[in-house]
């Protein structure tokens, strides 16, 4: 009577959410400040007043039917322009509004361009560990999600599985960095490194191989870490971009994919994102926030609290004796949990009402995400009880 798959994505909770209502519960029995909740990526730091006063002056001063009306399926003209001379100035490329498609943030951005690439027996590689919903959106549009082994070292890419899995079908890689869950930043190396292998598998299987650049934590990128911009390293790039963390605004459904001209066949590519976001019903992105975030272009993002957040947590963990790679970026810590089983792990964590995300979730099993968008008193209260889960294996 109806879609299966549908159903099944509709009605069948996914683990992060199940921790999230048990935390709920658990809040509502034993108070709110007694649950040390790590499970959702919700950003804490407030919404900059920038982005009230911009949502105030266009509601205040523009005509209704200018800010509430539908715009061109691309996105308001003017706000293209102001967000494509913004990324020239920060990244020294050469684009223009017609190289910017708004959409409802990064989860409709990589949907998108997915639907827009696919043809039947696609496949599309992503590198564990790696954001859930890829899975869902892949599958939605009949590709297959081929998943590169981790390298937990250090969380960059393990290049030997990768040329491994790279074949004839491949149309796509996803690339996100800052990474959830591992909170680490692909460093320029890896990138010239995967850059440099693509382009010889496009050489010997004469068809383009896209990369994804999935980028919603580009700006919460830590002291001593910069996020290559992928389009001056690699041409067949494809960037969706989102303001849900970088502006904190995940409500609101606001982001944009680039397509630079070096894509191959640029305008089959940006024709077919159009395609694609017409049946996705897509219609265009949110138009207040479309003029809201073009008006907030160059402001910057408060990254102050994510920055003390992940040090606390990361040095509070290390000293309890959890194995984790340091904070570089997103607002995520991804350790090595203390027995080989990470659904027995969270299990037991509960026990301390900690909340934590078993990494087989992200493809990497044997790991947990902690998730530090949340006060920072929260965490300081939390550090003992880290450590009394510890002990527990000691
Ligand atoms: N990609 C990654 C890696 C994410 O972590 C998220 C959200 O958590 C998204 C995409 C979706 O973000 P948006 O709210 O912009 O759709």
């Amino acid at each position: 009577m109806v879609n299966n798959k549908m159903y099944e994505l509709g009605t069948k909770k996914s683990t992060i959410r199940t921790i999230f209502e048990f935390g709920r519960k658990r809040a509502a029995e034993v108070g709110e400040e007694n649950v040390y909740d790590f499970s959702l990526g919700n950003p804490n730091v407030p919404t900059p007043d920038f982005i009230k006063e911009a949502a105030v002056d266009i509601l205040t001063n523009m005509e209704p039917s200018a800010i509430h009306g539908y715009t061109v399926a691309p996105g308001n003209p003017q706000v293209r322009k102001a967000l494509a001379d913004s990324i020239n100035s920060r990244f020294g490329m050469h684009i223009t509004e017609k190289n910017l498609f708004m959409t409802a943030g990064a989860a409709a951005s990589i949907t998108i361009c997915f639907k827009a690439l696919s043809q039947p027996e696609d496949e599309y590689i992503t590198f564990a560990p790696f954001f859930p919903e890829y899975r869902a959106f892949v599958e939605s549009v009949g590709g297959k999600l081929v998943v590169v082994p981790a390298q937990p070292e250090d969380w960059q890419i393990d290049f030997a599985a990768f040329e491994r899995l790279v074949n004839n079908h491949t149309k796509a890689v996803i690339v996100n960095s800052p990474n959830n869950p591992s909170g680490a930043v692909y460093s320029e190396e890896t990138i010239k490194k995967l850059a440099q292998i693509l382009q010889a598998k496009e050489k010997e299987y004469h068809h383009p191989i896209f990369i994804i650049a999935d980028e919603p934590y580009r700006e919460i990128a830590f002291e001593g870490y910069t996020v290559p911009y992928i389009p001056k390293y690699y041409d067949n790039t494809l960037v969706c971009y989102s303001y849900s963390k970088s502006f904190s605004l995940p409500g609101e459904r606001i982001g944009y994919i680039v397509v630079p001209d070096t894509v191959a066949n640029f305008e089959k590519v940006y024709g077919a994102i159009a395609g694609a976001a017409r049946v996705l019903t897509h219609v265009n992105a949110p138009s207040l926030w479309q003029l809201v975030v073009g008006r907030c272009a160059n402001m910057p993002s408060d990254i102050s609290t994510y920055v003390k957040n992940g040090q606390l947590l990361y040095q509070g963990l290390v000293d309890a004796g959890f194995e984790c790679v340091k904070p570089q970026g997103a607002f995520y810590l991804f350790p090595k949990c203390l027995e080989e089983d990470d659904y027995a792990f969270c299990k037991r964590a509960q026990k301390y009402d900690l909340l934590l995300v078993p990494g087989t979730d992200f493809g990497c099993p044997g790991y947990f995400r902690a998730a530090y968008c949340i006060k920072t008193e929260t965490i300081k209260k939390s550090l003992p009880l880290f450590k009394k889960l510890a002990a527990e294996y000691k």
